[in-house]
């Protein structure tokens, strides 16, 4: 398996005493942030340091976290429960967690 879960890759590595060893390479730092759901590369969310919050990622509920589409999904979904329309046990279940926090920035 591929990805942020995946395993790290086994590299053989010759030390100065003539015998081979086994290391696992370290992962590199993925260079974009990814949605939490859907892993779509986050836009506006920057590597660099010394920027100030706002420059750093998006304000906006879920910003750096969700992308556009699922943070409409979510906040959707939010107040669909709010409202009562719908029950939060009928939601996705990967979805619920965002929905709870969203339910609290909505009161
Ligand atoms: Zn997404």
């Amino acid at each position: 398996m591929r990805g942020k879960q995946g395993r790290k890759k086994k590299a053989y590595r010759r030390t100065p005493s003539g015998k081979t060893k086994i290391y696992f390479k370290k992962r590199k730092h993925s260079s974009c942030a990814s949605c939490a759901l859907c892993s779509k590369k986050l836009a506006g969310v920057s590597n660099e340091r010394n920027l100030s919050k706002s420059e750093k990622r998006p304000s906006a509920i879920f910003g750096g976290v969700l992308c556009n589409k699922c943070r409409k999904t979510v906040i959707e979904e939010a107040i669909k429960v709010k409202q009562g329309i719908k029950r939060l046990e009928d939601c996705e279940v990967r979805l619920r967690g965002y929905i709870e926090q969203s339910l609290k920035l909505l009161e």
